[in-house]
């Protein structure tokens, strides 16, 4: 909900949901609110009730809070190639959840991923290397198949998920308390839109 101020008003994890979904559509009918970036700098200048945080790709196409429509002190934002989680991910999030405000956890994969085709075409370079590797046993699409980009940035979506709840036993804590939840999306770099995994 948006109050007269401008303001996000969120209360659980529900609530984020529907106002990333919202924020998505305003987004994608043009028109999105949350643009008065001075208005809101003076709002949060005191502290920030930010109500989702979104692991995303690095992606120059993919800003969380211009395609959610959130502006400035609405979500927090992690962000990498390929929108994995490592120990400072997962420690980031424990962060958000457990000593801020953060009700919804999104990871959200796109189409057209780097991340995800360099997986694909096994590409070795440096660091890179073990980040492919992290992606590669999302890929259960047979390699002739057109879908198999897609197909992979999303079961690697669903694997980043299953690994913050096995490796984090304070993110899982929450779940089972129903203190927040986690969810998957994809984002079409093609439409703007996002397709949450419900
Ligand atoms: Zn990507």
């Amino acid at each position: 909900m948006i109050n007269e101020n401008h303001e996000v008003i969120v209360h659980n994890s529900r609530e984020s949901f529907n106002e990333l979904k919202n924020g998505n559509a305003r987004f994608l009918a043009g028109k999105s609110i949350n643009t008065n970036y001075l208005e809101q700098i003076e709002q949060t200048k005191r502290g920030h009730e930010a109500h989702a945080v979104i692991l995303s790709c690095m992606d120059a196409r993919v800003p969380p809070e211009i395609i959610f429509d959130q502006g400035i002190g609405n979500v927090f934002v992690i962000r990498n190639a390929g929108n994995l989680e490592d120990e400072n991910v997962i420690g980031s999030i424990e962060y958000t959840v457990r000593y801020s405000s953060a009700k919804l956890i999104v990871v959200m994969g796109h189409s057209h991923c780097g991340a995800v085709t360099g997986a694909l075409n096994d590409i070795q370079h440096g660091h890179l290397s073990q980040l492919v590797e992290q992606i590669k046993p999302a890929i259960k699409t047979d390699k002739s198949s057109p879908h198999i980009l897609t197909d992979t940035a999303k079961f690697s979506v669903l694997q980043t998920i299953s690994d913050i709840k096995e490796r984090s036993e304070s993110i899982s804590e929450l779940l089972k308390e129903e203190k927040i939840s986690i969810i998957g999306a994809y984002y079409e770099v093609e439409t703007g839109e996002v397709f949450f995994f419900e």
